[in-house]
Order: structure tokens, then C-alpha cells, then sequence
């Protein structure tokens, strides 16, 4: 029943240390993502916020192309070596483009930074000059990445700009190829964790530019598409504001999503889970090594101080039950060696000094109730020359005889004990002279019935008995012994077997 306590008290205390153990490594969990969250975050900030000022010098680049040739007054054509400087030298400064060009208001390339004179190519089919032919009315357009053989075959994002002559007229488009590795530049510092995916999008999903560096970056999916702009608009998008925050938690890790205010351009930074928790899962196995062990080690401690209890119960047990037997044996021997001080060795009778001890407290009791109290002597008549004639073992056999024989006669509360030799004494409690008397000639008379077989010889014995009864001046038990004494040795002088009683201590 104890063990099934203390096993259960065990357990528990195990069980609470490990939910505790549980919930620090699950809130260790929860900082780390907390932690991952706040990166992307960060990051996000950072590429959209130097994006912006990309695009911006961009859009301040074609701008300043714009206005040259405008004030310059002539539309593009192909043998214009002052357009062709021109783009040259905004090329020059510009080290994220791959090249600058221009087209007439076809579509028909006439201009281009890098050679002189331009590729004849017709982009009026291109989607990031349509908007600019078909006058949609917002300027600077980013368009889709394309693979630009004059470039090396790199990827490029184009943007486009109208230009416009000093009357407002339409005269073509200038067209800058933004090599889509600039995104790399943009997070070199600080660089993004191990396993981080940064995607650069336009408005409407098209992917600009990612990282780790792929020769094709997909398109935002539909599913945050939705997110970020749930009522987009078909073709080139009206700009819409959305939330420039937005932290995803997905069951891959964290994500976070920011659009531009300024430009139709948002970005999204993925930490995945595995990457992010690394530390934490590299962690982990460790932790569940210590906790185990722990556990192992307050197990076994549990069970070593449990027996280490048990066994001291046992032994405090055993000493007790040991100490309960010890107290016996002597409580025995001691009332073995108690009697044997109250008894005489050969009659098995009791002694002289079991006699007085008790004689005095009935003596006692009698004085103060006023009770009657008779004392006697018994002495065996002619005792010596029993021995003389048969043998100090045959009149030891007497002496046993005459030990036994007065408990036919007297009462449970009367006191018969051997004085010493052939003597014996009996005291009577609440008994006057007449039944003293009365008892005394039963026992001569018993005494004389009584034989004692010995070595093949039948013995016979008398007795004589003094009598004292108590008188009130009686100073002690002595005094009463004293005359029963007197009154024995008048018994033996008037014949033997026979009592005498002494009223009165003569004078
Ligand atoms: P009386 O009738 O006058 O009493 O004569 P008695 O012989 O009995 O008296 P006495 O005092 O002369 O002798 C007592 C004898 O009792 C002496 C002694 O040897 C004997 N006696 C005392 N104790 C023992 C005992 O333990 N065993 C035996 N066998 N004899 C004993
Ligand atoms: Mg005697
Ligand atoms: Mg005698």
C-alpha cells in the first residue's frame, strides 16, 4: 500500500518535470519562430525599400532621356549618332543595366546604347512596349523578364518610358534593360540566412527577380495573389495599396509580404521551417538525451531511497521484535528468580522471607480494620531421630510430606510457609483464637494420617503447633512469633503432638 504511494508521489513529481521541460522547449520553439518572423520582416523592408530607389533612378534615367530628346526636337532615327551618345553615356552610369534603347513610334528599334547602328528589331508586339503604343496613360512601365540575346542571353527586366516631343506628341519609346541580378546586389548586406527565398513581383504576380539566383523565377502563386491583391484588376494593374506588413505563418515556416507605395512592386521573403527551427532541431535530440537521463537518474535515485527506506523499516522491525522477545525473557527470569527467592529449594513450599514480607501487610491490615489475625508454629516432633534412623533422605521425604500436607486443611487466603529446619509457620487472616484452635487440631490430626513412602519404609510423624492470636498492643508480626514460639515450646513439654496458645507474652 505504501509503495503503491510513494510510486505514485514518484511519478507525478517525474511527470510535472517533464511538462515543465515540455513547455521550455515548446516556448524556446515559439522565440525562434517569433525570431524568424521579425527576420523576414527586416529583410523585406530592406530589398523593398532599395528597390524603390532602383526604380526610381530608373524612372529618373528615362525621364532625363525623355526631356534630352524632346529638347533635342527630332524623333529617332537610325544614323542619329547624338541619340545613340546619349543613351551611351546614361548607360555608362548606370551599372544595372544591360543596355538603353529607343524605338520610333512602330515599335522599330532606331537607337541602342551598344552598338551603332541599333539592331532593326520590331517590339511592337512586346508586352513592355504596348502600353506605351496604345497611350495607356501611366508613363513608366516595368515590364515581364525576358532573355536578352544582345545582353549575353542574361535575363533582363525591360522598363519603358513614352517619349513625347516638345508639342506633346508621340515620338517613341526609350526602353531600359534592368539585368534582374541587381536583386543580388540588393541583399549583400546584410546577407539573408541559409535556406531565406526572396521573390521580387510585379503588381499582377509576374516575377521580376528572385533569390537564390534561378534562371526562371516562377510567379506568384494564386493563393497570395489573393492575399495581396484580392480585387486585382485585369491587364496592367491601377496600383493598390495593401498591407505594406503582412507576416504569413504556413505550416513550410514563415513568410513575409511587402508592397510598394510607390511603385506596382511587391515582395515576399520565405524562411521555411527547417531552416529556421536548424538550431533548434540540431538542439533537440540533446535536450531529449538530458531529459531522459534526468529521468533515469531520479528514477533509479526513487527506487534506491525507497528501498534504502524499506530496508531501515525491516531492520527497525526486527530490532523492536527482538527487543519485545528480549523484554519476555527477562521479565521471565525474573519472575523465575523471584519466586525462587520466595521459595524453598526442597519442599517447594514458600520461605521464611516470603512469610514476613506477607505476614507484615496482613498484620497491618489487621491493626487498622480491627481484624482478628492468628499465627502458628508447626515444629516436626522428634525430627532428629527420624534422620538418626532412617537417613537424612528419608527425612528430607518427610520434611516434603509435611511441606504438602496442610493444603487439604487450610484456606486459599491463609499463608503457610517453611520457617527453617523442621519448622513451619502459617498466618490466618481474619481468624480468632476458637477457629485457630479449630484449624490447628485438623492439621495435628492430618499430619498424623499422613505417610511418607521412602525406600521400601512407610513413616509416620507427629507434629506440635504453638498458637498466637493477636492482641491489640502488639507491637509487630515478631512479637505474635515470639509467642507462638512460647507456646510450641509448652506444647512439646506437655507431651508433643498436640498445641498449645499463648494469650499474653508472660511478663
Ligand atoms: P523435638 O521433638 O524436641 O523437636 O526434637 P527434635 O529432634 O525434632 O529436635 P531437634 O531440634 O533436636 O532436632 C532437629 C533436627 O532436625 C536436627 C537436624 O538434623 C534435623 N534437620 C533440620 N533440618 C533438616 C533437613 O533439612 N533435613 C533433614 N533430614 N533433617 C533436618
Ligand atoms: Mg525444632
Ligand atoms: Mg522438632
Amino acid at each position: 500500500m505504501k509503495t503503491r504511494r510513494w510510486a505514485i508521489i514518484g511519478a507525478a513529481l517525474l511527470l510535472v518535470t517533464d511538462v515543465m521541460l515540455i513547455d521550455v522547449l515548446r516556448k524556446d520553439r515559439a522565440a525562434a519562430l517569433e525570431h524568424g518572423r521579425e527576420t523576414v520582416d527586416g529583410i523585406a523592408t530592406i530589398i523593398l525599400h532599395r528597390t524603390d530607389s532602383l526604380v526610381d533612378m530608373l524612372d529618373r534615367t528615362l525621364s532625363g532621356i525623355g526631356e534630352a530628346v524632346s529638347a533635342y526636337g527630332r524623333p529617332p532615327t537610325d544614323d542619329d549618332r547624338y541619340l545613340h551618345r546619349l543613351l551611351m553615356r546614361r548607360h555608362a552610369i548606370t551599372p544595372e543595366l544591360a543596355w538603353l534603347a529607343m524605338t520610333d513610334t512602330e515599335g522599330m528599334t532606331r537607337s541602342s546604347s551598344r552598338s551603332f547602328p541599333a539592331p532593326r528589331i520590331d517590339t511592337s508586339d512586346r508586352e513592355y512596349v504596348i502600353p506605351q503604343l496604345q497611350h495607356w496613360d501611366h508613363g513608366f512601365h516595368i515590364g515581364q523578364p525576358i532573355i536578352s540575346r544582345s545582353a549575353g542571353a542574361e535575363f533582363v527586366i525591360p522598363v519603358s518610358r513614352r517619349l513625347v516631343n516638345d508639342g506633346g506628341v508621340f515620338s517613341g519609346v526609350v526602353i531600359a534593360g534592368l539585368r534582374s541580378e541587381f536583386l543580388q546586389t540588393l541583399v549583400d548586406d546584410p546577407r539573408p540566412p541559409e535556406g531565406m527565398t526572396i521573390g521580387l513581383y510585379r503588381r499582377d504576380g509576374a516575377a521580376l527577380a528572385c533569390l537564390p539566383t534561378r534562371a526562371d523565377c516562377p510567379d506568384a502563386p494564386a493563393t497570395l495573389m489573393q492575399i495581396v491583391a484580392p480585387s486585382q484588376a485585369q491587364g496592367p494593374a491601377r496600383f493598390e495599396r495593401v498591407a505594406d506588413h503582412l507576416i504569413l505563418s504556413t505550416e513550410h515556416g514563415v513568410s513575409a509580404v511587402q508592397a510598394s507605395d510607390h511603385h506596382p512592386l511587391f515582395v515576399v521573403v520565405d524562411y521555411p521551417e527547417r531552416h529556421l527551427l536548424a538550431q533548434w532541431n540540431a538542439n533537440l535530440p540533446i535536450f531529449v538525451l538530458i531529459a531522459l537521463g534526468g529521468n533515469v537518474a531520479l528514477a533509479i535515485l526513487g527506487v534506491f531511497g525507497f528501498r534504502q527506506l524499506a530496508r531501515r523499516r525491516e531492520a527497525m522491525e526486527a530490532l523492536a521484535e527482538s527487543n519485545r522477545l528480549l523484554e519476555a525473557r527477562v521479565r521471565e527470569r525474573t519472575e523465575a528468580l523471584a519466586k525462587l527467592a520466595n521459595t524453598d529449594v526442597l519442599t517447594g513450599a514458600h520461605n521464611r522471607r516470603w512469610l514476613m514480607e506477607e505476614g507484615e501487610r496482613l498484620f497491618a491490615l489487621a491493626r487498622r480494620h480491627h481484624h482478628p489475625l492468628a499465627l502458628m508454629i508447626l515444629d516436626a516432633d522428634h525430627f532428629k531421630s527420624i534422620n538418626d534412623r532412617y537417613g537424612h533422605a528419608s527425612g528430607d521425604a518427610v520434611l516434603r510430606t509435611l511441606a504438602a500436607t496442610p493444603a487439604t486443611v487450610l484456606r486459599t487466603t491463609d499463608l503457610f510457609a517453611r520457617l527453617g529446619g523442621e519448622e513451619f509457620g502459617v498466618i490466618l487472616p481474619a481468624t480468632g483464637r476458637e477457629g485457630a484452635i479449630g484449624l490447628g487440631e485438623r492439621l495435628l490430626s492430618a499430619m498424623r494420617d499422613a505417610v511418607t513412602e521412602h525406600d521400601g519404609q512407610r513413616l509416620r510423624f507427629t507434629v506440635s503447633i504453638g498458637i498466637a492470636v493477636l492482641q491489640a498492643d502488639d507491637p509487630s508480626l515478631e512479637a505474635l512469633l515470639h509467642r507462638a514460639d512460647l507456646a510450641l515450646y509448652q506444647a512439646k513439654a506437655s507431651g508433643r503432638d498436640r498445641l498449645a496458645l499463648t494469650d499474653s507474652t508472660p511478663s
